[in-house]
């Protein structure tokens, strides 16, 4: 195999630069650092942006429609608000409705109901069968792997590409196997390694036919707003596209106000067919007796339109873009030419994914912990935590200040290299 940068060094010159490594290491290590880039949280500056929030709604109680919020009841959510989202996410106000504040419960009752009580298209609850299972592109989402592993579901890995998940993978697992009842997509932006997935992948994904006639698809659009460009690309309507492909039950469209408003106090959607939205109603109308209505007025006389949500957006960018250029120009400053990582260029969410060198991810990670930096623990962004490369570590810079970013990352390529120049050291003396 054809090598450059560090592995390729002669050995003289590989020691001169691992003694480099390790001295800028116990530089940083006796800086004593307490950063943290482990999880992707607005920073308080992006919080401040929806302060308005706490005094609102103020006098006013009723909404557009009619209804009073401070009653029981209105299970769909104000339609005003349905209307906004509906609009940023294309999909129809009829079939989106508002929930509580948090999309990942939305996503986890999906998934419980399914296995209490089947889903609508299913001949038996979940449990009852012998074995469930999941497709999960990755690198992905941990809190969607660990759903159904809490639920006892297994996850099989499928490649993530530049426009979305293998779909010749998928297509043959799906139309084989009917234990696969599920797929967790985030098709823009994804979480971690910020791709969006192309028209064409969605269209596979809605018409390929499946051995499971109660399969789904989680479509986590978590980001679909979040650009760190001018413009998001425009949601691509994936209800009318699957009731086409003659499977109007098998998306279910997710998404949540948490990285626009306030990520502890916001709300969030379910877009889905009607049948669909029946069903789910009819588990969570057991529940409760209706979704926090005074919130989602608040929210409707604060964002007031779609244009308001983007407005907002824009306002997060100019916060967040300068902390996504300072981590891509230290990468490249620090790592551009030595062949020891390749990491991605996100326009949009809320990470960005670093590849290191194969079988050193979960080292870096402990050279970082142990000079003060907190990242996310190895092989997070797999089912299991198990990365079977050991290569991938999500760097999320969205919480930490611009200064700690910056003093985070230098660390962090101080860390890659060390962890590089070690691992070709092992591996020239292996192969001596
Ligand atoms: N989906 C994805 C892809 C996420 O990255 C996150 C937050 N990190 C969530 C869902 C959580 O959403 P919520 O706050 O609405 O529960």
């Amino acid at each position: 195999p054809t090598q450059s940068g560090l592995a390729a060094l002669p050995i003289a010159d590989l020691r001169d630069r691992h003694a480099e490594y390790t001295t800028q290491y116990e530089t940083l290590v006796a800086r004593g650092l307490s950063l943290d880039l482990t999880r992707g949280k607005p920073a308080p500056e992006q919080l401040d942006l929806s302060n308005e929030l706490l005094s609102l709604p103020g006098d006013t109680y009723t909404s557009p429609d009619g209804t009073d919020t401070r009653n029981y009841g209105g299970n769909k959510g104000l339609p005003a608000l349905r209307a906004i989202f509906a609009d940023l996410l294309n999909t129809h106000v009829d079939t989106l409705i508002a929930q509580g504040n948090s999309s990942l419960e939305v996503m986890h009752d999906l998934v419980l109901f399914s296995m209490l009580h089947g889903n609508n298209d299913s001949a038996t609850p979940w449990v009852r069968e012998e074995r469930i299972r999941f497709l999960a592109p990755v690198p992905g989402y941990d809190r969607h792997f660990a759903v159904c592993a809490h639920l006892g579901i297994d996850l099989i890995p499928v490649p993530l590409g530049e426009d979305g998940p293998d779909v010749d993978t998928i297509r043959s697992l799906v139309a084989q196997d009917p234990s696969i009842k599920g797929i967790w997509c985030v098709p823009t932006y994804s979480n971690p390694t910020g791709v969006t997935y192309s028209e064409d992948v969605v269209n596979a994904l809605v018409s390929m036919p499946t051995a499971a006639p109660d399969f789904r698809i989680w479509w986590d659009n978590a980001y679909a707003v979040h650009t760190l460009v001018d413009e998001a690309p425009k949601a691509i309507d994936i209800l009318t596209l699957a009731a086409d492909a003659g499977h109007p039950n098998r998306p279910y469209v997710i998404a949540s106000t948490s990285k626009i408003t306030f990520a502890g106090a916001g709300v969030a959607f379910l877009g889905t067919s009607q049948a669909n939205l029946t069903w789910y109603l009819g588990h969570t109308g057991k529940r409760s007796i209706g979704p926090d209505k005074v919130n989602q007025l608040r929210h409707l006389l604060f964002l007031k339109d779609a244009q308001g949500v983007r407005d907002l957006m824009a306002k997060h960018r100019d916060i967040l873009a300068p902390k996504f250029d300072a981590v891509l120009s230290i990468l490249n400053e620090r790592l551009g030419t030595l062949n020891v990582a390749t990491w991605s260029q996100p326009e949009g969410g809320y990470f960005i994914s670093l590849d290191v060198v194969p079988g050193t991810a979960r080292r870096v990670i402990q050279l970082a912990a142990q000079a003060g930096i907190a990242l996310t623990a190895a092989g997070s962004a797999f089912p299991g935590g198990n990365d079977p490369q050991d290569t991938n570590i999500r760097l999320a810079p969205s919480y930490p200040t611009l200064d700690a970013v910056r003093e985070a990352m230098d660390g962090v390529a101080t860390c890659v290299l060390l962890a590089a120049a070690e691992h070709a050291l092992a591996t020239h003396t292996a192969t001596d």
